[in-house]
């Protein structure tokens, strides 16, 4: 491939993160600064800047890094890019990944649980349930180490007191999750709150797990 056309693909990734982030803020599942986007390239992957609002983001503030976390172009990656780092080390077929503080998700990761199968499509997260990991700070390794661990077997999980991750081959997957998982926690948030949940058996979400396959976006895993 020519240096002009590996150019082209670099700004369109660099666009598509870009309009992702737009996108999570104008749909309300992140606000100001919070979350972050990164999606892979040919060298490393592209990343958010930290803690700069929305409203200010354009192509010059995305940030290339390496898996090891050097900058090969900008500088002031997200706080958050070990995570997004050792997703893409260590799990397989991950071109993207999407991280938010959206509000059902934040309540559910405060109380520490699980989402578990109270409605079928928690099985879009690839499991019967979508894990909540272990409370750690905001940008440490320690918290990318327990993310990783959570996402065993699963493309998203739940950050205790944080918020959501969300992966995906592409990065319309992983933000297609973040909205999916978001709506779920807020539906089984809402029937809690009323109490006698019923959750789905390991059977019958086998089942659903089973017929996802050949499912749209749920087989992309
Ligand atoms: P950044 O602005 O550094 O990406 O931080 C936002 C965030 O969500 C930290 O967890
Ligand atoms: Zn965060």
């Amino acid at each position: 491939m020519n240096r002009e056309s590996q150019s082209e693909i670099y700004f369109g990734k660099v666009k598509a993160v870009i309009s992702a982030y737009k996108k999570l803020d104008s749909i309300g599942l992140n606000r100001g600064a919070s979350g972050n986007i990164s999606m892979k390239t040919h060298n490393g992957f592209l990343i958010t800047p930290s803690g700069l609002n929305v409203e200010k983001m354009s192509v010059n503030n995305i940030v290339e890094l390496s898996f090891d976390g050097v900058p090969l172009k900008g500088t002031n990656p997200s706080s958050e890019w070990r995570l997004h780092a050792e997703i893409y080390k260590r799990k397989k077929g991950v071109g993207a990944v999407v991280h938010t503080h959206s509000n059902f998700a934040c309540a559910l990761s405060s109380l520490r649980e699980n989402l578990p199968a109270f409605h079928y499509m928690v099985a879009v997260g690839g499991g019967k349930n979508v894990r909540c990991c272990e409370y750690a700070i905001f940008g440490s390794q320690d918290l990318a180490d327990k993310v990783v661990e959570a996402l065993e077997g699963r493309m998203a999980c739940l950050m205790a007191n944080h918020g959501l991750v969300c992966c995906g081959k592409e990065l319309e997957h992983a933000i297609f999750l973040a909205e999916e998982l978001e709506a779920l926690c807020k539906q089984y948030l809402t029937a809690r709150s009323i109490g006698g949940v019923k959750i789905l058996s390991d059977s019958e979400m086998e089942l659903v797990i089973e017929k996802f396959k050949n499912y749209g976006y749920a087989t992309e895993k």
